[in-house]
Protein backbone atom coordinates (compact mmCIF):
# COMPACT_ATOMS: atom_id res chain seq x y z
CA UNK A 1 0.00 0.00 0.00
CA UNK A 2 2.86 2.31 1.08
CA UNK A 3 4.62 1.56 -1.73
CA UNK A 4 2.10 1.98 -4.52
CA UNK A 5 1.49 5.70 -2.52
CA UNK A 6 4.43 6.74 -2.80
CA UNK A 7 4.32 6.81 -6.63
CA UNK A 8 0.93 8.20 -7.54
CA UNK A 9 1.48 11.25 -8.08
CA UNK A 10 -1.89 13.48 -9.38
CA UNK A 11 -4.09 10.18 -9.87
CA UNK A 12 -1.33 8.99 -12.56
CA UNK A 13 1.84 6.20 -12.15
CA UNK A 14 5.34 7.07 -12.39
CA UNK A 15 8.12 4.72 -13.54
CA UNK A 16 10.46 4.68 -9.93
CA UNK A 17 13.50 6.89 -10.66
CA UNK A 18 15.13 4.42 -9.27
CA UNK A 19 14.76 1.38 -12.11
CA UNK A 20 15.94 4.65 -14.75
CA UNK A 21 19.41 3.06 -13.62
CA UNK A 22 18.40 0.57 -15.92
CA UNK A 23 19.23 -2.97 -14.47
CA UNK A 24 16.87 -4.76 -17.57
CA UNK A 25 19.54 -2.90 -20.13
CA UNK A 26 21.09 -5.03 -23.08
CA UNK A 27 24.30 -3.54 -23.04
CA UNK A 28 25.12 -4.24 -19.06
CA UNK A 29 23.87 -7.59 -20.33
CA UNK A 30 26.67 -8.11 -22.87
CA UNK A 31 29.39 -6.38 -20.01
CA UNK A 32 28.06 -9.12 -17.70
CA UNK A 33 27.79 -11.94 -19.86
CA UNK A 34 31.37 -11.05 -20.93
CA UNK A 35 32.65 -11.41 -17.49
CA UNK A 36 30.95 -14.58 -16.98
CA UNK A 37 31.72 -16.05 -20.36
CA UNK A 38 35.91 -15.19 -19.93
CA UNK A 39 35.72 -16.94 -15.98
CA UNK A 40 33.87 -19.99 -17.34
CA UNK A 41 36.43 -20.26 -20.69
CA UNK A 42 39.14 -20.31 -18.36
CA UNK A 43 37.72 -22.86 -16.11
CA UNK A 44 36.79 -25.13 -18.73
CA UNK A 45 40.14 -24.99 -20.10
CA UNK A 46 41.32 -26.26 -16.55
CA UNK A 47 42.19 -29.67 -17.05
CA UNK A 48 43.97 -30.16 -13.50
CA UNK A 49 43.20 -33.15 -11.56
CA UNK A 50 41.23 -32.59 -8.69
CA UNK A 51 37.87 -33.14 -6.57
CA UNK A 52 35.80 -31.06 -4.75
CA UNK A 53 37.15 -28.29 -2.18
CA UNK A 54 34.76 -28.95 0.27
CA UNK A 55 34.34 -25.56 2.33
CA UNK A 56 33.03 -25.44 6.11
CA UNK A 57 29.20 -23.71 5.40
CA UNK A 58 29.64 -21.23 8.08
CA UNK A 59 32.17 -20.01 6.56
CA UNK A 60 31.10 -20.34 3.13
CA UNK A 61 27.85 -18.38 4.57
CA UNK A 62 29.76 -15.52 5.80
CA UNK A 63 31.80 -15.17 2.24
CA UNK A 64 28.46 -15.07 0.58
CA UNK A 65 27.20 -12.59 2.87
CA UNK A 66 30.11 -10.65 2.08
CA UNK A 67 29.39 -10.25 -0.95
CA UNK A 68 25.96 -8.57 -0.56
CA UNK A 69 25.11 -5.30 -1.00
CA UNK A 70 24.60 -2.95 1.97
CA UNK A 71 22.07 -0.82 0.24
CA UNK A 72 18.66 -1.50 1.44
CA UNK A 73 17.13 1.65 0.13
CA UNK A 74 17.38 2.13 -3.53
CA UNK A 75 18.91 -0.16 -6.32
CA UNK A 76 22.49 -0.71 -5.79
CA UNK A 77 24.83 0.43 -9.04
CA UNK A 78 26.61 -2.78 -10.07
CA UNK A 79 29.72 -3.72 -8.32
CA UNK A 80 31.84 -5.55 -10.86
CA UNK A 81 34.34 -6.84 -8.04
CA UNK A 82 31.85 -8.34 -6.52
CA UNK A 83 30.00 -10.04 -9.54
CA UNK A 84 33.54 -11.38 -10.47
CA UNK A 85 33.99 -12.71 -6.92
CA UNK A 86 30.59 -14.01 -6.74
CA UNK A 87 31.16 -15.90 -9.82
CA UNK A 88 34.66 -17.87 -8.61
CA UNK A 89 33.25 -18.63 -5.30
CA UNK A 90 30.51 -20.27 -7.21
CA UNK A 91 32.53 -22.23 -9.48
CA UNK A 92 35.23 -22.90 -7.14
CA UNK A 93 33.47 -24.37 -4.14
CA UNK A 94 31.36 -26.91 -6.63
CA UNK A 95 32.29 -30.63 -7.97
CA UNK A 96 34.88 -30.18 -10.56
CA UNK A 97 32.81 -31.91 -13.16
CA UNK A 98 34.86 -31.52 -15.89
CA UNK A 99 38.14 -32.18 -14.23
CA UNK A 100 39.74 -36.55 -14.56
CA UNK A 101 39.64 -36.20 -10.93
CA UNK A 102 35.90 -36.54 -10.85
CA UNK A 103 34.63 -40.00 -10.86
CA UNK A 104 32.05 -39.65 -8.03
CA UNK A 105 28.52 -39.21 -9.66
CA UNK A 106 26.01 -39.17 -12.43
CA UNK A 107 25.55 -35.56 -13.57
CA UNK A 108 28.28 -34.61 -15.76
CA UNK A 109 30.24 -31.84 -17.32
CA UNK A 110 28.33 -30.59 -20.43
CA UNK A 111 28.62 -30.16 -23.99
CA UNK A 112 28.91 -26.29 -23.26
CA UNK A 113 27.16 -25.10 -26.09
CA UNK A 114 24.20 -26.92 -24.03
CA UNK A 115 24.73 -24.52 -21.61
CA UNK A 116 24.99 -21.32 -24.00
CA UNK A 117 21.18 -22.49 -25.17
CA UNK A 118 20.09 -22.91 -21.75
CA UNK A 119 20.96 -19.20 -21.39
CA UNK A 120 18.89 -18.53 -24.41
CA UNK A 121 15.84 -20.36 -22.47
CA UNK A 122 16.45 -18.23 -19.23
CA UNK A 123 16.34 -15.13 -21.08
CA UNK A 124 13.61 -15.54 -23.35
CA UNK A 125 11.56 -17.28 -20.50
CA UNK A 126 9.54 -19.71 -22.48
CA UNK A 127 7.60 -21.79 -20.33
CA UNK A 128 7.47 -25.09 -22.42
CA UNK A 129 3.93 -26.49 -21.08
CA UNK A 130 1.71 -24.89 -23.64
CA UNK A 131 2.45 -24.53 -27.51
CA UNK A 132 1.61 -20.56 -26.91
CA UNK A 133 3.88 -20.02 -24.41
CA UNK A 134 6.84 -22.24 -26.10
CA UNK A 135 6.47 -22.59 -29.63
CA UNK A 136 9.38 -24.50 -30.54
CA UNK A 137 10.46 -26.19 -27.79
CA UNK A 138 6.78 -27.81 -28.34
CA UNK A 139 7.48 -29.05 -31.58
CA UNK A 140 10.80 -29.72 -30.88
CA UNK A 141 9.77 -32.24 -28.60
CA UNK A 142 7.84 -33.65 -30.88
CA UNK A 143 10.90 -33.92 -33.13
CA UNK A 144 13.27 -35.51 -30.74
CA UNK A 145 10.52 -37.86 -29.62
CA UNK A 146 10.28 -39.43 -33.06
CA UNK A 147 14.34 -39.22 -33.41
CA UNK A 148 14.84 -41.30 -30.13
CA UNK A 149 11.73 -43.53 -31.16
CA UNK A 150 14.27 -44.97 -33.98
CA UNK A 151 15.87 -46.88 -31.51
CA UNK A 152 12.64 -47.99 -29.65
CA UNK A 153 10.51 -48.82 -32.61
CA UNK A 154 7.11 -48.30 -31.45
CA UNK A 155 4.56 -47.00 -34.38
CA UNK A 156 4.88 -43.32 -35.11
CA UNK A 157 1.48 -41.69 -34.06
CA UNK A 158 0.70 -44.12 -31.06
CA UNK A 159 3.49 -43.53 -28.07
CA UNK A 160 3.74 -40.42 -26.34
CA UNK A 161 7.15 -38.71 -24.56
CA UNK A 162 6.95 -35.85 -22.26
CA UNK A 163 9.53 -34.25 -20.66
CA UNK A 164 9.54 -33.66 -16.92
CA UNK A 165 11.82 -32.09 -14.34
CA UNK A 166 14.05 -35.31 -13.25
CA UNK A 167 13.79 -38.53 -13.24
CA UNK A 168 12.38 -38.56 -10.20
CA UNK A 169 9.07 -36.90 -11.29
CA UNK A 170 9.26 -38.98 -14.18
CA UNK A 171 8.64 -41.87 -12.51
CA UNK A 172 5.97 -40.12 -9.83
CA UNK A 173 4.30 -39.43 -13.25
CA UNK A 174 4.44 -42.85 -15.06
CA UNK A 175 3.42 -44.51 -11.27
CA UNK A 176 0.26 -41.97 -11.37
CA UNK A 177 -0.59 -43.02 -15.11
CA UNK A 178 -0.24 -46.43 -13.94
CA UNK A 179 -2.19 -46.38 -10.65
CA UNK A 180 -5.39 -44.55 -12.27
CA UNK A 181 -4.75 -47.19 -14.78
CA UNK A 182 -5.53 -49.95 -12.78
CA UNK A 183 -7.83 -48.47 -10.08
CA UNK A 184 -9.53 -45.75 -12.42
CA UNK A 185 -11.43 -44.16 -8.84
CA UNK A 186 -8.64 -42.79 -6.64
CA UNK A 187 -8.29 -39.95 -8.62
CA UNK A 188 -11.40 -38.34 -8.09
CA UNK A 189 -12.60 -40.60 -4.81
CA UNK A 190 -8.92 -40.80 -3.24
CA UNK A 191 -7.75 -43.82 -1.32
CA UNK A 192 -11.47 -44.31 -0.01
CA UNK A 193 -11.93 -45.87 -3.30
CA UNK A 194 -10.07 -49.00 -2.53
CA UNK A 195 -11.81 -50.15 0.81
CA UNK A 196 -13.10 -53.09 -0.43
CA UNK A 197 -10.72 -53.82 -3.16
CA UNK A 198 -7.31 -55.48 -2.06
CA UNK A 199 -4.26 -53.29 -1.42
CA UNK A 200 -2.30 -51.78 -4.92
CA UNK A 201 1.06 -53.07 -4.44
CA UNK A 202 4.38 -52.31 -6.65
CA UNK A 203 6.79 -54.88 -7.54
CA UNK A 204 10.75 -53.52 -7.44
CA UNK A 205 14.11 -54.41 -8.07
CA UNK A 206 17.32 -52.66 -6.82
CA UNK A 207 15.39 -49.34 -7.15
CA UNK A 208 16.43 -45.67 -6.85
CA UNK A 209 14.42 -44.04 -3.34
CA UNK A 210 12.53 -42.09 -5.98
CA UNK A 211 10.30 -45.38 -6.60
CA UNK A 212 9.65 -46.02 -3.22
CA UNK A 213 8.92 -41.91 -2.34
CA UNK A 214 6.41 -42.28 -5.02
CA UNK A 215 4.92 -45.16 -3.44
CA UNK A 216 4.56 -43.02 -0.61
CA UNK A 217 3.02 -39.88 -2.36
CA UNK A 218 0.58 -42.08 -4.51
CA UNK A 219 -0.82 -43.54 -0.85
CA UNK A 220 0.67 -47.05 -2.22
CA UNK A 221 2.34 -46.77 0.55
CA UNK A 222 6.12 -47.49 1.34
CA UNK A 223 4.99 -51.43 2.97
CA UNK A 224 2.83 -52.29 -0.14
CA UNK A 225 6.51 -52.54 -2.22
CA UNK A 226 7.24 -56.27 -2.88
CA UNK A 227 10.90 -56.19 -3.14
CA UNK A 228 11.70 -59.05 -5.76
CA UNK A 229 15.11 -60.71 -5.62
CA UNK A 230 18.51 -60.06 -7.33
CA UNK A 231 20.99 -62.04 -8.95
CA UNK A 232 24.74 -61.75 -8.50
CA UNK A 233 25.04 -59.12 -10.60
CA UNK A 234 22.24 -57.46 -9.00
CA UNK A 235 19.65 -57.81 -11.83
CA UNK A 236 16.13 -58.35 -11.43
CA UNK A 237 16.21 -62.93 -11.09
CA UNK A 238 13.95 -63.37 -13.41
CA UNK A 239 13.40 -67.12 -12.24
CA UNK A 240 12.41 -66.07 -9.07
CA UNK A 241 9.50 -62.96 -9.94
CA UNK A 242 6.81 -65.25 -10.44
CA UNK A 243 7.23 -66.44 -7.20
CA UNK A 244 7.29 -63.21 -5.50
CA UNK A 245 4.21 -62.06 -7.49
CA UNK A 246 2.17 -64.80 -6.35
CA UNK A 247 2.86 -64.89 -2.75
CA UNK A 248 2.52 -61.05 -2.67
CA UNK A 249 -1.08 -62.10 -4.00
CA UNK A 250 -1.77 -64.69 -1.38
CA UNK A 251 -1.12 -62.03 1.29
CA UNK A 252 -3.45 -60.07 -0.30
CA UNK A 253 -1.53 -57.43 -2.48
CA UNK A 254 -2.41 -56.34 -5.67
CA UNK A 255 1.26 -55.68 -7.51
CA UNK A 256 -0.40 -53.38 -10.57
CA UNK A 257 3.10 -52.16 -11.11
CA UNK A 258 6.28 -53.97 -11.98
CA UNK A 259 9.75 -51.70 -11.76
CA UNK A 260 12.55 -52.20 -13.57
CA UNK A 261 15.64 -50.70 -14.25
CA UNK A 262 18.03 -50.02 -16.78
CA UNK A 263 20.94 -48.58 -15.02
CA UNK A 264 20.49 -49.53 -11.08
CA UNK A 265 21.99 -46.41 -9.27
CA UNK A 266 24.31 -48.73 -7.27
CA UNK A 267 26.16 -50.91 -9.90
CA UNK A 268 24.65 -50.08 -12.93
CA UNK A 269 22.57 -53.02 -13.52
CA UNK A 270 20.51 -53.74 -16.41
CA UNK A 271 17.65 -55.61 -15.47
CA UNK A 272 15.86 -58.08 -17.96
CA UNK A 273 13.19 -56.13 -19.85
CA UNK A 274 12.10 -58.95 -22.52
CA UNK A 275 11.81 -61.15 -20.14
CA UNK A 276 10.45 -58.84 -17.72
CA UNK A 277 7.73 -57.79 -19.67
CA UNK A 278 6.16 -61.59 -21.08
CA UNK A 279 5.60 -61.51 -16.87
CA UNK A 280 4.24 -58.25 -16.86
CA UNK A 281 1.36 -58.94 -20.06
CA UNK A 282 0.68 -62.32 -18.98
CA UNK A 283 -0.44 -60.80 -15.37
CA UNK A 284 -1.98 -57.23 -16.71
CA UNK A 285 0.86 -55.44 -14.53
CA UNK A 286 2.05 -52.06 -16.24
CA UNK A 287 5.68 -52.49 -16.43
CA UNK A 288 7.76 -49.18 -16.14
CA UNK A 289 11.42 -49.16 -16.78
CA UNK A 290 13.64 -46.85 -14.58
CA UNK A 291 16.11 -45.32 -17.28
CA UNK A 292 17.35 -42.48 -15.59
CA UNK A 293 20.82 -43.32 -15.85
CA UNK A 294 20.91 -46.26 -18.79
CA UNK A 295 18.69 -45.38 -21.35
CA UNK A 296 21.32 -43.48 -22.79
CA UNK A 297 22.48 -46.32 -24.11
CA UNK A 298 19.85 -46.73 -26.80
CA UNK A 299 21.91 -44.28 -28.85
CA UNK A 300 25.04 -46.41 -29.14
CA UNK A 301 24.46 -49.31 -31.81
CA UNK A 302 27.00 -52.08 -29.84
CA UNK A 303 25.05 -50.95 -26.51
CA UNK A 304 21.58 -50.93 -27.25
CA UNK A 305 20.58 -54.50 -26.13
CA UNK A 306 21.31 -53.50 -22.70
CA UNK A 307 17.25 -52.59 -23.33
CA UNK A 308 16.40 -55.55 -25.08
CA UNK A 309 12.40 -55.64 -24.80
CA UNK A 310 12.65 -51.62 -24.18
CA UNK A 311 9.07 -51.29 -26.42
CA UNK A 312 7.16 -53.60 -24.34
CA UNK A 313 7.52 -51.49 -21.57
CA UNK A 314 4.35 -49.21 -20.82
CA UNK A 315 6.46 -46.97 -19.50
CA UNK A 316 10.43 -45.56 -19.29
CA UNK A 317 12.46 -42.57 -18.12
CA UNK A 318 15.58 -41.55 -19.05
CA UNK A 319 17.84 -38.96 -18.11
CA UNK A 320 19.43 -36.41 -20.36
CA UNK A 321 21.18 -34.61 -17.91
CA UNK A 322 23.35 -38.03 -17.39
CA UNK A 323 24.99 -39.62 -19.83
CA UNK A 324 23.72 -37.17 -22.76
CA UNK A 325 26.01 -34.37 -21.23
CA UNK A 326 22.74 -31.55 -21.09
CA UNK A 327 22.63 -29.09 -18.20
CA UNK A 328 20.39 -30.67 -15.14
CA UNK A 329 17.40 -31.02 -16.13
CA UNK A 330 16.25 -32.51 -18.98
CA UNK A 331 14.63 -36.06 -18.66
CA UNK A 332 12.42 -37.51 -20.86
CA UNK A 333 9.07 -40.04 -20.01
CA UNK A 334 7.58 -42.55 -22.70
CA UNK A 335 4.84 -44.03 -22.85
CA UNK A 336 3.95 -47.27 -25.43
CA UNK A 337 0.34 -46.03 -25.44
CA UNK A 338 -0.36 -42.13 -26.10
CA UNK A 339 -3.46 -42.52 -24.27
CA UNK A 340 -2.83 -43.87 -21.32
CA UNK A 341 -0.26 -40.41 -21.27
CA UNK A 342 -2.81 -38.28 -20.32
CA UNK A 343 -3.79 -40.86 -17.25
CA UNK A 344 -2.09 -39.42 -15.08
CA UNK A 345 -3.43 -36.19 -14.35
CA UNK A 346 -7.05 -36.54 -14.81
CA UNK A 347 -8.16 -32.69 -14.19
CA UNK A 348 -10.04 -29.95 -15.99
CA UNK A 349 -8.83 -26.86 -15.39
CA UNK A 350 -10.92 -24.42 -18.62
CA UNK A 351 -8.79 -21.59 -17.67
CA UNK A 352 -6.43 -23.41 -19.60
CA UNK A 353 -7.17 -26.83 -21.27
CA UNK A 354 -8.97 -26.30 -24.26
CA UNK A 355 -12.16 -28.37 -24.66
CA UNK A 356 -11.62 -28.74 -28.59
CA UNK A 357 -8.32 -29.15 -29.34
CA UNK A 358 -7.00 -27.32 -32.23
CA UNK A 359 -4.24 -26.89 -34.73
CA UNK A 360 -2.04 -25.80 -31.70
CA UNK A 361 -2.95 -27.51 -28.35
CA UNK A 362 -2.12 -30.85 -29.97
CA UNK A 363 1.32 -29.41 -28.91
CA UNK A 364 0.67 -28.75 -25.69
CA UNK A 365 2.17 -31.25 -23.17
CA UNK A 366 0.34 -29.52 -20.24
CA UNK A 367 -1.97 -32.45 -19.59
CA UNK A 368 0.72 -34.92 -19.28
CA UNK A 369 2.73 -32.81 -16.95
CA UNK A 370 2.73 -32.19 -13.54
CA UNK A 371 4.86 -28.66 -13.77
CA UNK A 372 2.65 -25.87 -15.00
CA UNK A 373 5.20 -23.73 -15.74
CA UNK A 374 8.08 -25.74 -17.27
CA UNK A 375 11.56 -25.48 -18.35
CA UNK A 376 11.56 -26.00 -22.38
CA UNK A 377 13.60 -28.98 -21.14
CA UNK A 378 14.36 -30.20 -24.74
CA UNK A 379 16.15 -27.69 -26.41
CA UNK A 380 19.90 -28.02 -25.01
CA UNK A 381 19.44 -31.61 -26.16
CA UNK A 382 18.11 -30.81 -29.36
CA UNK A 383 20.07 -28.22 -30.73
CA UNK A 384 23.13 -30.84 -29.87
CA UNK A 385 21.40 -33.47 -31.73
CA UNK A 386 20.62 -31.28 -34.62
CA UNK A 387 24.03 -29.66 -34.78
CA UNK A 388 26.35 -32.58 -33.97
CA UNK A 389 24.20 -35.30 -34.25
CA UNK A 390 24.16 -38.24 -32.78
CA UNK A 391 27.90 -39.97 -32.94
CA UNK A 392 28.61 -36.94 -30.47
CA UNK A 393 26.63 -39.17 -27.76
CA UNK A 394 27.31 -42.25 -28.88
CA UNK A 395 30.95 -42.41 -29.45
CA UNK A 396 30.99 -40.83 -25.46
CA UNK A 397 28.71 -42.87 -24.36
CA UNK A 398 31.12 -46.06 -25.75
CA UNK A 399 33.64 -44.59 -24.86
CA UNK A 400 32.99 -44.41 -20.85
CA UNK A 401 31.43 -47.76 -20.52
CA UNK A 402 34.81 -49.69 -21.96
CA UNK A 403 37.10 -47.09 -19.83
CA UNK A 404 34.90 -48.66 -17.03
CA UNK A 405 35.43 -52.39 -18.79
CA UNK A 406 39.27 -51.36 -18.43
CA UNK A 407 39.12 -50.56 -14.87
CA UNK A 408 37.39 -53.71 -14.29
CA UNK A 409 40.17 -55.63 -15.75
CA UNK A 410 42.78 -53.54 -13.64
CA UNK A 411 41.18 -54.19 -10.96
CA UNK A 412 41.29 -57.69 -11.27
CA UNK A 413 44.67 -58.32 -11.55
CA UNK A 414 45.63 -56.48 -7.93
CA UNK A 415 45.41 -58.66 -5.22
CA UNK A 416 44.65 -55.99 -2.70
CA UNK A 417 41.70 -54.94 -4.38
CA UNK A 418 38.27 -56.51 -4.58
CA UNK A 419 36.05 -56.04 -7.16
CA UNK A 420 32.29 -56.86 -6.26
CA UNK A 421 30.59 -56.83 -9.89
CA UNK A 422 31.42 -56.69 -13.45
CA UNK A 423 30.31 -53.76 -14.64
CA UNK A 424 27.57 -53.47 -17.34
CA UNK A 425 27.79 -49.48 -18.22
CA UNK A 426 29.99 -46.62 -16.45
CA UNK A 427 29.33 -47.96 -13.04
CA UNK A 428 32.22 -49.54 -10.97
CA UNK A 429 31.91 -50.81 -7.01
CA UNK A 430 35.10 -52.23 -5.61
CA UNK A 431 36.97 -52.45 -2.00
CA UNK A 432 40.24 -51.95 -0.86
CA UNK A 433 41.10 -54.63 1.01
CA UNK A 434 45.03 -54.58 1.61
CA UNK A 435 46.59 -58.18 3.99
CA UNK A 436 47.13 -56.07 6.79
CA UNK A 437 43.71 -55.05 6.97
CA UNK A 438 41.63 -56.59 9.54
CA UNK A 439 37.82 -55.66 8.42
CA UNK A 440 35.98 -56.54 12.10
CA UNK A 441 37.83 -53.98 13.96
CA UNK A 442 37.95 -51.61 11.15
CA UNK A 443 34.13 -52.04 9.76
CA UNK A 444 34.20 -48.76 8.09
CA UNK A 445 36.92 -48.54 5.87
CA UNK A 446 36.03 -48.07 2.52
CA UNK A 447 34.05 -45.33 3.82
CA UNK A 448 36.54 -43.77 6.15
CA UNK A 449 38.90 -44.07 2.52
CA UNK A 450 36.06 -42.44 0.48
CA UNK A 451 35.81 -39.61 3.28
CA UNK A 452 39.30 -38.73 3.10
CA UNK A 453 39.96 -39.10 -0.76
CA UNK A 454 37.06 -36.41 -0.76
CA UNK A 455 39.09 -33.87 1.76
CA UNK A 456 42.16 -34.19 -0.22
CA UNK A 457 40.61 -32.31 -2.69
CA UNK A 458 42.00 -34.61 -5.45
CA UNK A 459 39.45 -36.82 -7.06
CA UNK A 460 36.08 -37.16 -6.30
CA UNK A 461 34.80 -40.73 -5.93
CA UNK A 462 31.35 -41.92 -4.19
CA UNK A 463 30.31 -45.14 -1.57
CA UNK A 464 27.86 -47.62 -1.48
CA UNK A 465 26.29 -50.12 0.36
CA UNK A 466 25.56 -53.53 -1.41
CA UNK A 467 23.48 -55.99 0.61
CA UNK A 468 25.18 -54.43 3.87
CA UNK A 469 28.67 -54.33 2.06
CA UNK A 470 30.16 -51.12 2.20
CA UNK A 471 32.20 -50.44 -1.23
CA UNK A 472 33.82 -47.58 -3.02
CA UNK A 473 32.19 -46.67 -6.33
CA UNK A 474 33.43 -44.75 -9.41
CA UNK A 475 31.26 -43.58 -12.29
CA UNK A 476 32.95 -42.43 -15.24
CA UNK A 477 30.93 -39.37 -16.62
CA UNK A 478 33.65 -37.50 -18.07
CA UNK A 479 35.32 -38.20 -21.27
CA UNK A 480 38.55 -36.20 -20.21
CA UNK A 481 38.91 -39.49 -17.66
CA UNK A 482 41.78 -41.80 -18.82
CA UNK A 483 43.29 -45.49 -17.68
CA UNK A 484 45.74 -43.27 -16.38
CA UNK A 485 43.95 -41.31 -14.24
CA UNK A 486 42.19 -44.29 -12.54
CA UNK A 487 45.43 -45.61 -11.92
CA UNK A 488 46.51 -42.86 -10.12
CA UNK A 489 43.39 -42.90 -7.97
CA UNK A 490 44.06 -46.36 -7.30
CA UNK A 491 47.82 -45.20 -6.02
CA UNK A 492 45.70 -42.73 -3.88
CA UNK A 493 43.77 -45.07 -2.30
CA UNK A 494 46.49 -47.24 -1.72
CA UNK A 495 48.31 -44.52 0.05
CA UNK A 496 45.81 -43.24 2.29
CA UNK A 497 44.29 -46.49 3.24
CA UNK A 498 48.09 -47.42 4.64
CA UNK A 499 47.80 -43.98 6.33
CA UNK A 500 44.85 -44.56 7.77
CA UNK A 501 45.74 -47.94 9.46
CA UNK A 502 49.27 -46.58 10.58
CA UNK A 503 47.08 -43.57 12.07
CA UNK A 504 44.93 -46.34 14.00
CA UNK A 505 47.70 -48.24 14.82
CA UNK A 506 49.34 -45.60 16.48
CA UNK A 507 46.44 -43.58 18.34
CA UNK A 508 44.29 -46.03 18.51
CA UNK A 509 42.01 -43.37 18.21
CA UNK A 510 39.38 -45.70 16.81
CA UNK A 511 40.01 -48.52 18.68
CA UNK A 512 40.58 -50.07 15.38
CA UNK A 513 43.95 -52.77 15.47
CA UNK A 514 44.92 -54.18 12.15
CA UNK A 515 46.38 -57.75 11.52
CA UNK A 516 50.13 -56.74 12.13
CA UNK A 517 49.60 -55.22 15.51
CA UNK A 518 47.42 -57.94 16.61
CA UNK A 519 50.07 -60.50 15.42
CA UNK A 520 53.36 -61.10 17.08
C1 LIG B 1 19.53 -40.51 -11.01
C2 LIG B 1 18.52 -41.57 -10.94
C3 LIG B 1 17.20 -41.27 -10.58
C4 LIG B 1 16.77 -39.90 -10.13
O1 LIG B 1 16.70 -39.04 -11.19
P1 LIG B 1 16.71 -37.46 -10.95
O2 LIG B 1 16.81 -36.93 -12.34
O3 LIG B 1 17.90 -37.18 -10.11
O4 LIG B 1 15.44 -37.09 -10.27
C5 LIG B 1 16.27 -42.29 -10.62
N1 LIG B 1 16.62 -43.53 -10.96
C6 LIG B 1 17.89 -43.86 -11.29
C7 LIG B 1 18.21 -45.26 -11.67
C8 LIG B 1 18.88 -42.89 -11.28
O5 LIG B 1 20.13 -43.22 -11.60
Amino acid sequence: MKNNQMYLTNNHFETPKSLELNVFDHQLFRKNAEIVISKLEKYLADSSIRGLALTNPHVLLQAAKDLMTEEHEGIASLDEEKLEAIIDLYIKTGIQVYSPGYMGRQFSGVIPLAGVIDLISSIVNQPSSFYEAGQLPNVVEHIMSNEFNRFIGWERERFAMVTTSGGSLATLTALLAARNDKFPRIWSEGISALERQSRPAIAVGDAHYSVCRAAGILGIGEDQIVRLPLNREKQICIQKVRATLEAAEERGLKVFCLVGSAGTTSVGAFDPIDELAVIAEEKNIWLHIDGAHGASLLVSDKLRHKLKGIEKADSFCWDAHKMMFVPAMCTLLFYKNKEKSYGAFRQEASYVFEKKPNIYTEFDSAEKNFECTKRPLIMNLWVLWALYGKAVFATKIEYLCQLTEHAYQILKDEPDFETLHQPEANIFCFRYLPSNLCERKFPHFQVEIRNRIREGGKFFISKVDIDGVEALRVVFMNHQIETEHFRMLLLEIRKIGQELLNESNKTQVYGFFTKITTEP
